[in-house]
């Protein structure tokens, strides 16, 4: 018996140094944090690279690596059991990894990816980070935060019963990240979503 496929090929630690970046939010991970590593071929060369992630990050984005890596690792994580839900989440709706927070449009020039129309400015919008190419800096595009459901279940997953679940459940992480005053208006906003009429 061989268990050479069930290596994981992304691992959690504490950061050992605080050098790395975090291939999400381009942040540094402070040393002695806990920070997913992921095992890629290298682009641009022999051997393997490894993608580091702050752990939230990972979670978010590639919920595959985190689930794989959360079994081997049996010290505490703090709030593993919300970190498990969003990973369950990304991997049941994908285009849930692609959100990238939540905030208010600095002007009125960009077009919600999804209704098409213009996103005024000072809208709340879901940013929504595009790549096809894990090595790349992503770029961003904008969806109306009031568009959050049709996007989801537009995409690949999203006639799964639990996606609106699955969103919810996305879009209260990045709630949890705004500032004082942005987020009372984005969890209002996020309410009215889920309690509005379905049409
Ligand atoms: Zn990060
Ligand atoms: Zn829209």
């Amino acid at each position: 018996m061989s268990d050479e496929a069930e290596t994981p090929s992304a691992s959690i630690e504490a950061a050992k140094s605080g050098r790395a970046k975090c291939r999400r939010c381009r942040q540094t991970i402070a040393k002695g944090e806990l920070r997913l590593g992921e095992q890629v071929d290298n682009p641009y060369g022999e051997g393997a690279a490894t993608l580091w992630y702050h752990l939230a990050c990972g979670t978010i984005k590639r919920p595959a690596a985190f689930l794989n890596a959360e079994k081997y690792f049996l010290e505490d994580i703090p709030e593993r059991a919300q970190l498990l839900a969003l990973a369950a989440a990304g991997e049941r709706v994908p285009c849930l990894t692609q959100l990238a927070g939540i905030e208010a449009a600095p002007s009125g020039r960009a077009r919600c990816q999804q209704c098409r129309e213009l996103i005024e400015k000072a809208d709340l919008r879901l940013i929504r980070h595009n790549e096809a190419d894990l090595m790349a800096v992503p770029t961003s595009s904008y969806i109306h935060l009031t568009c959050a459901k049709d996007y989801a279940r537009a995409a690949e997953g999203g006639d799964a019963p639990t996606a609106l679940d699955d969103l919810r459940t996305h879009l209260e992480h990045h709630l949890s990240r705004l500032e004082a005053e942005l987020r009372g208006d984005a969890e209002a906003s996020v309410a009215r979503l889920f309690t509005a009429a379905e049409s």
